[in-house]
């Protein structure tokens, strides 16, 4: 079997519609389809959640109008079987009729859930009823009924299979298609795996069925060297290994969700990323292979908090650190960067919910200083730290101030923290610097 994952841009039209139809016709084998909404669809359905805890709801039914007329109108183009058209129509006006009532309830997370992801389930079931009118069998799975998701660190895969393999009830087919991004949570309540989450959806789901491949379709050929947003010239990467695929994703590289690579790491379970609207282009193969060392890419992750914590008191006292993590830990904080000195400690955190509680408990250990808007710009590689053209690194604290660096903690990553208004400005010097000034590749 093999997991197809598709994105929001590859499902966004009726066009984009056919070269998913064409993709997946195009591969051999068992396939299951995970999809993201149409384009631009989560982002108003999380306009809609807003809108209902102000009780918003005029402005709450023109969304619902433009999303019907929107979804009525791919219908149209792509289904012209008029049963399988009438069918597809009531069961999105049905969803619609949902989603208004939703806007209704008092507002929860589990309410937050639901109403954003209505997008990947109008969408699927839009999907699968084409992919029949096309004479292309396929079952529409309800994700809802599988993707049990108790820790969103850390799923338990193997326990998603078997309760697929329960939903499935001996139905096989070729094709099964379902949602990205939705969730059930250890409450059993409607729960996301966060914005962007198809991706994170397709590797627990190739886990969960030992998938051959994840293939994950974008608008981008492949993983690039930097962000494209923002830095020009920047080119594909054709290998990179899992540990490099998942830095970069966790230190904010948008193209994939930030966990989705560790559900497949340890089953060796390949991911190819590739460009729908160009299928023919290599994209990339996130794999165990090491095919080249040295410097591979760079990423940034934005809304970084940086706490220091300087005390007169022997700060590096055995037991001292522990005591400082262990507030972290109490209130389920990861730490990103640490950066010591005999007096001080810096780190980094990007989940600020209990920022107020930690910092008033690490005022017992001497005086905080916090700094927010900081982005965490990470250089990534194979034996990165063994690359010498990464001296040129260190050249950037010429023209831009730098408030922590972590070298050698892997000797795959390189961190830097600096305030994100540098932030652009930090992508395309490094980018200057280290790429476009001659890359050394150790091989
Ligand atoms: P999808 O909707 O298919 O999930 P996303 O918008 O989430 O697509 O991810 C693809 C986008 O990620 C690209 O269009 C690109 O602008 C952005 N991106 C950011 N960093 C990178 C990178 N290093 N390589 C490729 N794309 C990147
Ligand atoms: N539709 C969801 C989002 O926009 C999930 C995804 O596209 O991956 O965040
Ligand atoms: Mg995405």
């Amino acid at each position: 079997m093999k997991v197809l994952k598709f994105g929001g841009t590859s499902v966004g039209t009726p066009e984009s519609i056919q070269n998913v139809k064409n993709i997946t016709l195009g591969q051999e084998g068992r396939k299951l389809l995970v999809l993201s909404a149409m384009s631009g669809v989560t982002n108003e359905l999380v306009a809609i959640s807003n809108l209902s805890k102000t009780q918003n709801y005029e402005q709450i039914e023109d969304i619902i109008n433009k999303l019907q007329e929107r979804h009525f109108s791919a219908i149209d183009s792509l289904i012209q079987d008029e049963t399988l058209s009438k069918e597809t129509k009531s069961f999105v006006a049905k969803r619609l009729e949902d989603l208004s009532a939703a806007g209704h309830k008092e507002y929860s997370d589990a309410v937050y859930a639901e109403i954003v992801t209505y997008g990947e389930t109008m969408l699927t079931f839009m999907v699968s009823q084409y992919f029949k009118s096309q004479g292309i069998e396929n079952i529409w799975l309800d994700a809802k009924a599988f993707m049990e998701v108790h820790n969103l660190e850390n799923p338990d895969t193997d326990r998603v299979g078997e309760l697929l393999d329960a939903h499935l009830e001996g139905q096989r087919a070729d094709l099964y298609i379902t949602q990205g991004f939705v969730c059930i949570n250890k409450h059993n309540e409607i729960s996301t795996l966060k914005r962007g989450g198809s991706d994170y959806t397709a590797t627990i789901l190739g886990a969960a069925v030992q998938a051959s491949e994840v293939q994950i379709w974008t608008d981008i050929d492949g993983f690039h060297n930097n962000d494209p947003r923002h830095v020009e010239g920047t080119h594909p990467i054709s290998e990179l290994t899992f540990e490099e695929a998942a830095e970069l994703a966790y230190f904010g590289a948008k193209i994939l969700h930030p966990q989705t690579v560790s559900p497949v790491i340890n089953k060796g379970i390949p991911i190819f990323l590739k460009n729908t609207f160009t299928p023919e282009k290599t994209g990339t193969k996130i794999s165990s292979e090491v095919h080249s060392k040295g410097l591979k890419a760079i990423a940034a992750k934005d809304d970084i908090t940086a706490i220091k914590i300087k005390s007169n008191r022997m700060l590096m006292a055995h037991g001292f650190l522990r005591k400082i993590f262990d507030v972290f830990d109490n209130y389920e904080t990861s730490i990103d960067m640490i950066t010591t000195s005999e007096i001080a400690i810096s780190l980094t955190i990007d989940d600020t919910r209990n920022l107020d509680k930690i910092l008033e408990e690490l005022n017992a250990y001497g005086e905080i200083t916090v700094d927010r808007n900081q982005s965490i710009v990470c250089i990534v590689g194979e034996s990165v730290i063994e690359d010498h053209s990464t001296y040129k690194l260190f050249e950037l604290l010429n023209d831009i101030p730098v408030r922590m660096i972590s070298y050698g903690g892997s000797s795959n990553n390189i961190s830097i923290l600096v305030d994100t208004q540098n932030k652009i400005k930090t992508l395309r010097s490094l980018n200057q610097k280290l790429f476009s000034e001659g890359l050394t590749q150790l091989v």
